[in-house]
């Protein structure tokens, strides 16, 4: 007897193979058969005649950690077909922390939707917190530690490191990875991330060689210095030979960067895997992103914390001062192109989220840098949770980065809803459509990359990268993750527009045999589990 059985669809099983008509056949959490015919009686039949049958989808750099707390059913994401996430990303964890820590990320936890309480320290009851209490997740998650987290919870700022907070940071990674973090991730271009010199960096690595963690990082410059950040990149992972995921490694227009600054780092990242280190990179599908207000600001206004900063900005003065000194993180700021940016999360503001700085900038009567000092000032300490969209790449770089065999597909959003805080503060197509954009844009429209070899970028690359192990693969004895794609209706998906409700063209979703999306209505099932580093 077969508990779940998808007939007649075609298959595309993961491993780039080419598509072939088959039925898959899954008993409790497994898959136990992928068969051109299966005869077996089955309590749920789920017809795909026309339809395309992968595994679920696999994004390797989310930040769903940020809003899983306020959306445990993953409406944005489950619905195309996503269902494992690796989260954690970009340094940014709201764990490890410390009562002093506490409460910033209770605030900016609030923003995204979470009602309840911090009452986690350590990483591992966050872990619990989402996994085992309070009614668990729809998707699987398998997670990074933050290094910017470490950095705070043992109480460092600066650049400077004492050998006491250096054994703290080490020993909250060891706790980590006991816990079953994957590895750790780093934002080397914002927050206390960016004040971390190398030497500390290769310190941490030692630990994660020790447990067989991967380093996950988003490097500390991807325009002029790309170069620079690239090596630093490799000089962090290359003694310990870590497994090791270069994010989002696309290059911002207008910024400065050198003409052929991106084709020289995947230049570096061939001759690194040449040379034997398990490296890969992602890049994100849409030429908008999102980032981290504060990331635009200088290391000294921050030195004191985020309630001064936010205090110091009421003096005119600091403000010419900060004006001046900004040539940082999206140069195109600096460079006065403000059209490029929305304000996407502002909680103290949140009558202006959704609009762009010179349609602030019009409400107001003042110029765009006011408006945006404004809205940090008003912040308060909940100045690091200020969150912008910005229109970076240009749609040819996305698109060369989308051909290239060496980047899997990491959207760099995070899993939203159409109600409640996070959908007024997820007003853009990335979070509500990054996979299906990816398959309906670059793949089915344009023709950028086939659809074998997309599936494969979705699903087997990335669980065999991470050490996900018995994911990303349609094959007997696998975990039951399966996403049915009408590739027809995806087509037709106009993806670079905030879809009206959530993105259709997956109508069934599969987490461990479970079906969670069922002729694309959202059945309410958690099926999902934390994904331990596997050792
Ligand atoms: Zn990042």
């Amino acid at each position: 007897m077969i508990d779940v059985l998808v007939s007649g669809g075609t298959v595309v099983d993961g491993t780039g193979a080419a598509p072939y008509r088959a039925d898959v056949g899954i008993v409790g959490d497994r898959v136990v058969a992928v068969r051109p015919r299966l005869a077996a009686p089955a309590a749920t039949v789920i017809d795909a005649t026309g339809l395309v049958v992968t595994p679920g989808l696999i994004d390797p750099h989310s930040h769903t950690d940020w809003s899983v707390l306020g959306n445990r059913d993953a409406h944005s994401t489950i619905r195309q077909g996503v269902t494992t996430e690796v989260v954690g990303n970009c340094g940014l964890t709201y764990a490890p922390l410390t009562d002093l820590t506490a409460a910033a990320a209770g605030a900016a936890l609030a923003a995204f939707g979470h009602t309840g309480d911090v009452s986690w320290r350590s990483f591992g009851e966050l872990v619990d917190r989402v996994h085992l209490h309070d009614g668990g997740t729809a998707q699987n998650l398998a997670w990074f530690v933050g290094h910017t987290a470490l950095r705070d919870a043992a109480g460092v700022s600066g650049s400077t490191v004492t050998g006491e907070q250096l054994g703290t940071m080490r020993r909250l990674l060891g706790d980590a990875l006991d816990a079953g973090a994957l590895g750790m991730s780093t934002g080397l271009e914002y927050g206390a991330g960016r004040d971390a010199l190398t030497p500390e960096l290769t310190d941490l690595a030692s630990v994660l060689a020790r447990h067989g963690g991967i380093y996950a990082s988003h490097v500390r410059n991807r325009d002029a210095g790309l170069a620079a950040a690239v090596d630093e990149f490799f000089r962090v992972t290359r003694p310990h030979g870590l497994v090791a995921q270069l994010s989002h490694l696309n290059v911002r227009y207008g910024t400065g960067a050198p003409p052929d600054g991106w084709q020289r780092a995947v230049e570096r990242l061939h001759a690194e895997r040449a040379a034997g280190l398990d490296v890969l990179a992602d890049m994100t599908p849409y030429p908008d992103g999102i980032g981290l207000a504060a990331g635009l600001l200088p290391g000294w206004l921050l030195e004191d914390g985020a309630a001064a900063a936010a205090a110091r900005l009421g003096d005119p003065a600091v403000r010419r001062r900060v004006r001046a000194d900004s040539d940082r993180y999206w140069r195109f700021v600096h460079r006065g192109e403000w059209d490029r940016v929305v304000l996407a999360t502002s909680p103290a503001t949140p009558d202006l989220e959704g609009l762009s700085f010179p349609e602030i900038a019009a409400r107001g009567g003042r110029d765009e840098w006011d408006c945006f000092l404004d809205v940090l000032e008003a912040a308060g300490p909940d100045l690091p949770a200020v969150q912008l969209v910005g229109r970076l790449f240009t749609e040819k770089h996305v698109a060369e980065a989308v051909a290239h065999p060496l980047f899997c597909l990491g959207v760099d959003g995070f899993s939203s809803r159409t109600d409640g805080p996070l959908a007024a503060r997820t007003r853009h197509p990335l979070f509500f459509s990054g996979h299906t954009h990816y398959l309906a844009h670059h793949v089915l429209r344009r023709g950028t990359l086939g659809l074998t070899e997309a599936v494969h970028k979705m699903t087997a690359m990335v669980a065999d990268h991470f050490g996900l192990a018995g994911r990303g693969r349609l094959a007997e004895g696998a975990w039951a993750d399966v996403a049915v794609l009408d590739t027809t209706m995806l087509a037709r998906q106009e993806t670079f527009r905030l879809p009206d409700g959530y993105a259709a063209g997956v109508p069934y979703v599969i987490v461990n045999g479970a079906l969670v999306v069922d002729r694309g209505e959202h059945r309410g099932v958690r099926a999902g589990r934390f994904l331990p580093r596997s050792t």
